[in-house]
C-alpha cells in the first residue's frame, strides 16, 4: 500500500471545456456537458432523450458555451 487515497483527478480542467448538445431535429440545446479535449478529440455525437420532440434523437455537439 503505498497510501495513495483518494487521489483528487480533479486538477482545475484547463483541457475541459463546456459543451452543449442540440437536438438535430429540433435544434434545442438539451443537454450540457464538459469534455476532456484531450481524450476526446472529435466532436460528441450521442443519441439522447429530447423533451421537444418527446422521442430519443441524435444530439451533437455545439461550441463552447462561454
Ligand atoms: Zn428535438
Amino acid at each position: 500500500m503505498a497510501g495513495q487515497e483518494g487521489g483528487i483527478m480533479a486538477k482545475k480542467g484547463e483541457h475541459r471545456i463546456t459543451v452543449g448538445l442540440v437536438c438535430t431535429v429540433c435544434k434545442n440545446r438539451n443537454y450540457v456537458t464538459t469534455r476532456n479535449k484531450l481524450n476526446t478529440e472529435e466532436k460528441l455525437k450521442l443519441s439522447k432523450y429530447c423533451g421537444h420532440c418527446r422521442k430519443k434523437t441524435d444530439h451533437r455537439e455545439t461550441d463552447k458555451l462561454k
